[in-house]
């Protein structure tokens, strides 16, 4: 692992050419981007890979096409974020989502999307290790990736990831009342 304080948007800068040419002509990929992201202590090299993994998967949930969209913003969290059985501690955090207007992904389904060679693709067109290993990739990060989808909706995936310390808070605090 060889962590160095980055910034999402400009690591997402580096990788939209090799994105688009890994998702085709068929679909298409929108980044909004928040415009005071804070910044983020990880192994570029490795969130890459977690970013590959999401935007493959939506494209391959996608056979006729569509639009992916990664959507960067800061997140703070005044209390514990509770999301079925992981909390997550209060704080800053930066949230990556990667949605798609795919097949989805059936609720019995939804809670194994992240164990090692679990795969919903057919023998031969998926290793079942790309997600397994997102979530590995995350957890030594210190965040966390949930994932929200029903048939025929979609699916959101959502990387949340500590903000590095020492940043200026992201946006202005609420007026006093
Ligand atoms: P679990 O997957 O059965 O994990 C139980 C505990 O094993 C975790 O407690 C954690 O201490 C450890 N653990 C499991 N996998 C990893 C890993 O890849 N890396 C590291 N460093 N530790 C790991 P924890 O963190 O309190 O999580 C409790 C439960 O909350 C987990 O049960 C899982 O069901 C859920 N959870 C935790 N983090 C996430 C996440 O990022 N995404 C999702 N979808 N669920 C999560």
């Amino acid at each position: 692992l060889r962590p160095e304080i980055m910034d999402l948007r400009d690591m997402l800068a580096d990788l939209t050419h090799l994105l688009n040419r890994l998702v085709g002509e068929k679909v298409s990929l929108i980044l909004r981007h928040d415009p005071v992201l804070a910044r983020i202590r990880a192994d570029k090299r490795q969130l890459e890979q977690v970013l590959m993994n999401l935007v493959v998967n939506a494209r391959d949930a996608m056979p006729q096409g569509g639009e992916i969209r990664i959507v960067t913003e800061n997140l703070v969290l005044d209390e514990p974020l509770r999301r079925g059985r992981a909390v997550v501690a209060p704080g800053r955090y930066v949230s990556v989502e990667v949605s798609d207007e795919g097949v989805g992904i059936a609720p019995d389904k939804l809670q194994k999307v992240f164990e090692p060679f679990y795969s919903t693709k057919r023998v031969g067109e998926g290793t079942g290790l790309g997600l397994s290993t997102a979530y590995g990739i995350v957890k030594q990060t210190g965040g966390f990736i949930f994932v929200e989808s029903a048939p025929g909706q979609g699916a959101r995936f959502q990387v949340l990831l500590p903000a590095h310390q020492d940043e200026a808070p992201p946006r202005s605090a609420p007026e006093p009342t």
